[in-house]
């Protein structure tokens, strides 16, 4: 009977998570955690990655212990499994690579925001995941995760964590060649190649890399030729196992590209980058005002905090402005200046928040039903549908634990939710009228 108690422990041990975490920690976290054996003394569980098992026993071995059988040593009965199930996709022979580069710096031109290093990165479960990940890429150029691809919305560090792992590569891997580009700067140096008549001099050096980071590549959307060239570039780098790391605004497969090229991003580990929630975005303001020099009261923090919610450079540019406005004014830091200073950023007042009422309301609109419906049980296709489409915006576009958001909805459970989001989230890769339908349900909601 062990068996069931193991499976059982581990179950409410989940739903235990999935009430005191965001749905960012745990579709990062524990959605993709399976259990391979549960009959013995201990639990067999496969994680996707050493990162996932390094985060459950730092962040949950107080809870693991409460739910599952202890060890005599302390630690919680679990046998982890790295799954090994990687996509493997072949590849094709490597494209003739050139004669080794002339020998120069190994950073040829390495253009790194000095700011954007690991140590001024803050964490929290929103992007815990994902700065481990880049932490581990950086620490074994070309051994872990390959390619490593980060995505999320704007403002959300993708850029800081980029050069984050070049700079702590250029550090501690002082023989490697990195070269850090962003998309668009990859397409100009083409079109330059391709002009002065030198593109073999162009291959050559992309091809001599060690590590290539490349930012935004969401920009390589509808721009035919150059698609191949970097899809070239990209697999004569993986086949030699040279380290890449690429940003992108959405998962690879949402973007338009050839289907050679999602599948070859989706091969190595590919990790989202989530709105930080409160708590974060206090450590981040005070970090930030710490960097320039000066101290944000506790009180001030949360207030700017909790107004701006959905983007950290808006966070920046907020102490920005108030630090320049109280320097030139002469001004203590108080909740009143805060408010004069920083009315135009604080568009989005906390009442306007965007809540589970409100993604009702504009969905109700835009599918033609109402609002109780789509929080009661009706299981026609006209009222579950557009009730599917209200649990995957607030899914995606509220920072809350599943348990709160799926309650919100007239008591369905998180997997119910959970659901809805995944089945919403693939049919709107192929459905283009839902995609217009969730855009602007969207965009009412921005305003
Ligand atoms: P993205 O590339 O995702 O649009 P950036 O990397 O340019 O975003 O980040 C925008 C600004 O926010 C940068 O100044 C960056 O340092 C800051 N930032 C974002 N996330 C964090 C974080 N977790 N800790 C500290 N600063 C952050
Ligand atoms: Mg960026």
């Amino acid at each position: 009977m062990l068996t069931k108690t193991l499976q059982e422990s581990w179950s409410q041990f989940l739903e235990f998570i999935v009430e005191h975490c965001s749905a960012t920690e745990y579709e990062n976290w524990f959605a993709s955690i399976r259990v391979l054996d549960a009959s013995g003394e201990e639990i067999q569980l496969e994680v996707p990655n050493i990162f996932v098992q390094e985060y459950l026993l730092e962040n949950y071995k107080k809870d693991l212990c409460a739910f599952l059988p202890i060890r005599p040593s302390g630690e919680p009965a679990i046998r982890f499994v790295i799954a090994t199930s990687q996509k493997k996709i072949l590849l094709p022979a490597p494209l003739p690579v050139a004669e080794p580069q002339e020998q120069g710096a190994p950073h040829p031109d390495l253009k790194l925001n000095p700011f954007y290093t690991f140590n001024h990165f803050i964490e929290g479960p929103a992007n815990q995941f994902v700065k481990s990940a880049a932490m581990g890429v950086a620490s074994r150029p070309g051994k872990s995760y390959n390619p490593l691809f980060i995505h999320g919305g704007v403002g959300l560090g993708k850029t800081h964590l980029l050069h984050g792992i070049g700079h702590y590569i250029r550090e501690n891997h002082k023989k490697l060649r990195i070269h850090c580009i962003t998309t668009e700067g990859f397409i100009n140096d083409l079109v330059d190649h391709l002009r002065n008549k030198s593109i073999d001099k162009m291959k050559r050096f992309y091809r001599s890399l060690d590590v290539l980071l490349v930012d935004d590549i969401q920009f390589l959307q509808s721009r035919l030729n150059f698609e191949e060239e970097f899809c070239n570039t990209f697999e004569s780098l993986i086949n030699q196992n040279k380290q890449i790391i690429i940003t992108s605004d959405k998962p690879p497969g949402q973007l338009k590209l050839s289907e050679r090229l999602i599948a070859r991003m989706e091969w190595g580990l590919v990790a989202h980058i989530g709105v930080p929630d409160l708590e974060t975005r206090v450590a981040i303001l005070q970090h930030k005002a710490e960097q320039k020099g000066f101290r944000l009261p506790q009180k001030i923090a949360f207030f700017i905090a909790e107004h701006i919610f959905n983007n950290v450079r808006q966070l920046e540019g907020a102490i920005n402005r108030l630090s320049a406005y109280c320097r030139l004014m002469g001004l203590d830091m108080t909740e009143d200046v805060v408010h004069k200073t920083l009315a135009e950023l604080f568009q989005y007042s906390p009442h306007k928040k965007i809540s589970v009422e409100n993604i009702l309301k504009s969905v109700a609109t835009i599918f033609g039903v109402r609002v109780n419906d789509l929080r009661g049980d009706s299981r026609t296709k006209a009222i579950a549908f557009p009730r599917q489409v209200a649990m995957y915006l607030a899914k995606e576009m509220i920072n809350e634990s599943l348990m709160r958001l799926s309650s919100a909805f007239g008591g369905k459970t998180h997997s119910t939710l959970l659901h809805a989001w995944k089945k919403i989230a693939n049919q709107v890769e192929t459905d283009e009228m839902l995609r217009r339908q969730i855009d602007m349900a969207r965009r009412n909601l921005e305003v």
